[in-house]
């Protein structure tokens, strides 16, 4: 009894002892194994954010097999595997992630959305499309549609991209009227080069419903008329670009100019250029001009073909328009035309006058030997960037 007594006494503080070392030792195991992962990894951020990539990703590969459960690492290798270029590793990893079976929702839709990009970089369109077709209903739903836009555009499948989009405007995320106009438009140029001619008809027309003041869809209106020998229709269509787009309208001056001649409408059409022309002085306005100049009835007064380059250039000093002066006979010139000439080709031989920085095209007024830019020295040539 005494002797089993000592035992107990003696023996249950040793067992309470070994029982508490035991303890430590496995919390100590467990705690070690635990600051491990994240110590990798934060190891590869930190390697990340000072550029080498290479060893970031020996780090994340590290850090995945100490902790394959964990999603986010595998999140962060892919995207960087795909930065560098390794697409086919960035797909394996993305894909490895989709066939787990306890991925939650939100990270499939993740991954499989990654896994698009992945395609996408890689070009592989077709794949990429699929990947992004699965996204429907998911929260990159937006995202997905909007990719899948832009590849459909990319391919010039316009009848997919038409779809798209409006499917896009109907779910009330944005405009894509001006969008879905091109898209018409391109149609109605296709199906016109393959001689469908009631197909570009009505490619047109949609293009015209979905942007009613889109001059794109209004110029190829004109265009089709003016090549059915219909003037008078082209002309409207050309006077509307000119209303509701008037930035555009340099780009169909010509055009412009040719169908009021041909429709018999060349007092107007002179009022109205020059009336632009007055407030927004463009060398394509000038030769606009010129036609209607040389179509104009005796009895108006047109001026020469010299005070109208002039009067331009003095309004605008560019070269084209110092070309348009010196292409006009040189005797019916004053001394202003010359100083105008001088100082449009002054203003233009300035930013040609430029030294250039060889190591990372830095451009200033006077020659550095040591470069602001990249602060390398001797990279600045002797030679201005026009003598280059
Ligand atoms: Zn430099």
């Amino acid at each position: 009894m005494d002797f089993d007594l000592q035992w107990l006494l003696i023996g249950l503080p040793i067992a309470f002892a070994l029982g508490w070392i035991a303890s430590r030792l496995d919390i100590g195991q467990w705690r070690r194994a635990q600051r491990e992962a994240p110590k990798a990894y934060f190891q590869g951020l930190n390697l990340l954010l000072n550029e080498q990539h290479d060893k970031a990703i020996d780090a994340f590969i590290e850090a995945v097999q100490r902790d394959p459960d964990t999603a986010d690492l595998h999140f962060a290798l892919g995207n960087l595997f795909r930065r560098r270029g390794e697409f086919e590793r960035a797909v394996r990893v993305h894909q490895h992630l989709l066939q787990r079976a306890d991925l939650s929702g939100a990270d499939r839709a993740r991954a499989q959305h990654a896994l698009a990009q992945d395609f996408v970089r890689a070009g592989l369109l077709d794949r990429a499309e699929e990947a992004y077709r699965t996204l429907e209903g998911t929260s990159f739903d937006i995202e997905a549609r909007l990719a899948r836009l832009t590849l459909a555009e990319r391919s010039r499948d316009w009848r997919t991209a038409t779809q798209i989009a409006s499917r896009l405007e109907a779910s009330g995320t944005g405009s894509y009227a001006t969008r879905i106009a091109h898209h018409w438009c391109e149609l109605s140029l296709q199906a016109a080069d393959s001689g469908d001619e009631t197909a570009a008809a009505d490619a047109l027309r949609r293009a015209r419903d979905a942007a009613p003041h889109a001059p794109r869809p209004l110029i190829i209106a004109a265009r089709r008329a003016a090549l059915a020998g219909d003037a008078p229709t082209a002309f409207d269509h050309y006077s509307e670009v000119l209303r509701h787009a008037p930035a555009v309208f340099p780009l169909v001056a010509g055009e412009y100019a040719t169908t009021a001649i041909r429709s018999g409408q060349v007092d107007a059409a002179r009022a109205t250029v020059q009336r632009r022309l007055d407030e927004h002085p463009s060398v394509d306005l000038l030769n606009a001009m010129r036609l209607l100049d040389g179509a104009a009835p005796a009895h108006a007064a047109v001026p020469d073909a010299g005070a109208r380059a002039q009067a331009l250039l003095h309004a605008q000093p560019t070269l084209s328009a110092a070309l348009a002066v010196l292409d006009t006979p040189l005797d019916a010139h004053d001394e202003a035309a010359l100083r105008d000439v001088r100082e449009a080709v002054a203003r233009a031989a300035r930013a040609q006058q430029r030294y250039r920085c060889a190591a990372c095209g830095f451009e200033a007024q006077h020659h550095h030997w040591q470069c602001p830019g990249c602060l390398n020295w001797d990279t600045f040539p002797a030679q201005r960037v026009e003598e280059l």
